[in-house]
């Protein structure tokens, strides 16, 4: 199976399923970050807010920020090991 790289978040609108385009975007902690989204259907017409938290750690930084802490998820190296088998499944 092939990945897909994708430059940009793609948000589906809850109303249409069309996609919602990201119109403007602040982080307001570095572990957070608020986002307005807008559908891109004309005749949809939603806007509505999305937020995107940070809320653990998988590979830690080799520079990590002092002020940053997150934990890290559950059994690590088990979660590592097998996703990366199962992410393409
Ligand atoms: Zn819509």
């Amino acid at each position: 199976m092939s990945i897909q790289h994708q430059n940009r978040h793609r948000i589906p609108c809850p109303h249409c399923g069309e996609t919602a385009r990201i119109r403007k975007s602040q982080g307001l902690t570095p572990l957070y970050r608020d986002a307005i989204v807008e559908c891109r259907n004309e005749n949809c017409g939603w806007r509505g807010k999305v937020s995107i938290e940070i809320t653990h750690t998988i590979t830690p930084s080799d520079i990590p920020n002092p002020t940053v802490r997150l934990p890290l998820v559950p059994r690590l190296r088990d979660l590592a090991l097998s996703q990366t088998t199962i992410a393409s499944a």
